[in-house]
């Protein structure tokens, strides 16, 4: 959809009643809470994310099911149990700073931004970067702050973090990412080849060492470099 076209819509959206509520709760009970992820704040904050306000017009009707949606660009945006999965390994606090590499389409950004103090999100397309900050802001997340650039080498100006989620499937760990982090920080990110098993990967730092844990097989787009 055009910028323009998009930005019509979703105010018109915003001001409509929200059909989708009964969908979204749904989703939430039959996708998040019965397969075990159970802390309340992530609960609640998905319940809120008018998740179909992230897709195409399109593709709004399918945005509660259980699966990831296209967000244009070869990219997709995670499902919901992912997204869920992800935000609740990182326990999010409402006095976070948060670092999200991916943004794509500004979901996982925004469902964090209900929950920590302020979230920090890279994009390295520009065209998916540019759309996310319209539609977070028509949104009016104020404490999300956008920028198109690669997000190997993560956000050093706002570091360090006390989370980090990365939503696209690196070969390994990125160096600058695991500085980074703070003490008693901790970042999830999948890790593996495109066309190799992936790994949801919970990285944490405690004394000054690093610890990694296999947490879950995925499938993630890949991680790519500029
Ligand atoms: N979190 C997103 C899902 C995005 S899919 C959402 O909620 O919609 C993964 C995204 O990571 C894609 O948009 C892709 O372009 C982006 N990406 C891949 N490699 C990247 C890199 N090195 N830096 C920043 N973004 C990257």
């Amino acid at each position: 959809m055009c910028p323009v076209l998009f930005i019509f819509y979703s105010i018109f959206s915003l001001f409509i009643q929200d059909e989708y509520t009964g969908l979204r709760h749904q989703m939430v009970e039959t996708q998040i809470k019965a397969r075990g992820i159970s802390d309340q704040k992530v609960l609640e904050s998905m319940n809120k994310v008018p998740r179909h306000l992230f897709v195409d017009a399109q593709y709004q009707s399918a945005a509660y099911q259980d699966r990831p949606l296209p967000i244009g660009e070869n990219q997709t945006i995670s499902q919901p149990y992912i997204v869920g999965y992800m935000t609740e390994a990182i326990h999010p606090d409402s006095e976070d700073v948060v670092l999200e590499i991916g943004t794509g389409s500004g979901y996982q950004a925004a469902v964090l931004a209900e929950i920590v103090k302020k979230v920090y999100t890279l994009e390295i397309i520009p065209e998916l970067g540019v759309l996310a900050k319209e539609r977070l802001k028509i949104l009016g997340y104020e404490n999300i702050q956008v920028k198109v650039s690669d997000g190997y080498y993560g956000w050093s100006e706002f570091a360090p973090f006390d989370a980090i989620i990365v939503t696209a499937a690196a070969e390994e760990v990125p160096e600058p990412l695991i500085e980074q982090l703070k003490e008693d920080g901790r970042m999830i990110i999948p890790v593996g080849s495109s066309f190799d098993v992936q790994n949801l990967v919970l990285v944490t730092k405690k004394n000054g060492a690093v610890k990694i844990k296999k947490l879950l097989p995925v499938r993630f787009v890949p991680f790519t470099r500029d």
